[in-house]
């Protein structure tokens, strides 16, 4: 793709960057039937090639953007569908992390956006915030019409049962039953442990049944993606620091073969911290440690090998691949083979690598096309539900279970819940049992 950046602009290393990013564009436009929006919309500037094309425009000519362009920037899930399908390795999840931070940077949203955006930065990475929250939005709900349409349809998501927290607060170290074969650190993430904190547990109970000792560090917060996402690449990078501190100090005391991550998408953003803090004299060198340690659960349980059982009379699930998980991560077959193994029969959802409209707090900022989104994957799962004999539907990352179970009567699982039940922990709770 050709460039048109000035002298002064290619002296900035970032520039450099995204322009040869950009020249491995070849324009053959393989990546657009892979794009949620674009299937949806029909429109080339919501595609990632016409957003490639906007992006650079936008970076060549400087300043404020065009609103125009903000709002195809803003469209795009960050699903990464197009990294999968780009026969060129155009790395599009560094081109759209880049601009979005350019238009954090330069661009003055409408109030309410920008209230917005601060809001969810204040409140989606912690918690405690987080939990306060939700039991404010469960009272506001009969009121929610008085707070404008947007508002309302924010508050109307809210659960309606927020659960207490299970796992004792602070560090803790969960002793490996039998022979210890792995010293692994989980992340517990910060909105998982507020919306399912059963997945936790859960996986502690299986790393621990199969000989991994496990370490919660109570330093270790949010991944940061919720705010990288938001274009916030500052707040991002503390996130990382800290928690690249905290594990850093557990691996030069008692080590560390992993750190375990049971949500998609904040797995793909540690992973990523290597890349975030390439630049950083004090981090980048444990960064890149800590990026290379991190591993999806599924990447643990294949290394435990864990036991196949005789089919008996589990349920057929519907694995739905969270996009962080198979674009992010590439990682498809693991968590299904280990399902099967485990003695469940996995049935497939077609157009499964389509997103479904979570992608961290687009349902919340995006909530139009995140409902048609999240409509298009439930009637694929209707079609597949009336035509097998699946009862529950499985996933890797919290994010698209919350998404998925908003629309559905079927009850949606993580795939850890599933494994440690079919190995000897409890059904999970809102299972028939
Ligand atoms: S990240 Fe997803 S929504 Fe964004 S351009 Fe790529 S495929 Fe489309
Ligand atoms: S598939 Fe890759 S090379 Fe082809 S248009 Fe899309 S980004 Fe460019």
């Amino acid at each position: 793709m050709k460039t048109e950046f000035t002298t002064a602009q290619r002296s900035n290393p970032i520039i450099q960057e995204i322009e040869a990013n950009l020249r491995k564009c070849v324009h053959c436009g393989f990546c657009l039937s892979a794009c949620p929006t674009y299937s949806v919309l029909g429109d080339e500037r919501d595609s990632p090639r016409g957003r490639i094309y906007l992006i650079k425009d936008m970076l060549e000519q400087g300043g404020a953007p065009n609103p125009e362009i903000v709002s195809h920037v803003d469209r795009c899930l960050s699903c990464l569908a197009c990294m999968s399908a780009c026969p060129s390795g155009v790395h599009y999840q560094h081109y759209i992390d880049h601009a979005r931070a350019y238009v954090e940077d330069h661009h003055q949203r409408p109030w309410f956006d920008g209230v917005l955006r601060a809001a969810l930065t204040f409140i989606l990475p912690y918690a405690g915030r987080f939990r306060l929250a939700l039991s404010l939005a469960k009272f506001a709900k009969p009121i929610a019409f008085l707070f404008g349409t947007k508002l309302a349809a924010i508050i109307n998501m809210a659960p309606g049962t927020i659960q207490k927290p299970t796992l004792p607060e602070g560090s803790q170290i969960y002793p490996a039953e039998g022979v210890r074969k792995k010293r692994v650190a989980l992340m517990l993430g910060c909105a998982q442990k507020v919306l399912r904190p059963s997945i936790n547990e859960a996986t502690i109970r299986l790393l621990t049944r199969f000989g991994c000792e496990v370490v919660v560090s109570k330093d270790v917060g949010c991944c940061g993606a919720l705010t990288h996402h938001l274009g916030k690449d500052d707040a991002a990078r503390d996130f990382a620091k800290s928690n690249i501190t905290a594990w850093s100090r557990e691996f030069e005391g008692g080590g560390l073969d992993a750190i375990v991550i049971n949500a998609a998408g904040c797995g793909t953003e540690v992973k990523d911290y290597a890349y975030l803090l390439k630049d950083d004299l004090a981090f980048g060198e444990a960064a890149q440690k800590i990026s290379k340690l991190s591993k999806d659960i599924s990447e643990i349980i294949a290394d435990l090998e864990l036991p196949s059982s005789i089919p008996t009379d589990l349920p057929d699930v519907i694995y739905h691949d969270a996009c962080s998980l198979m674009h992010g991560q590439g990682i498809t077959e693991p968590p299904r083979q280990q399902l099967r193994k485990a003695g469940f029969n996995v049935v497939e959802i077609p157009g499964r690598h389509f997103c479904c409209g979570s992608a961290g707090s687009y349902n919340l900022l995006q909530p139009e096309m995140a409902g048609q989104l999240i409509d298009r994957r439930l009637g694929g799962i209707d079609g597949v539900l009336s035509e097998s004999s699946a009862e529950i539907i499985a996933t890797g990352n919290i994010g698209c279970l919350v998404q998925l179970a908003s629309g559905t009567s079927t009850p949606v699982v993580h795939t850890v819940e599933l494994l440690d039940w079919a190995t000897g922990g409890p059904c999970p709770e809102n299972l028939p049992h």
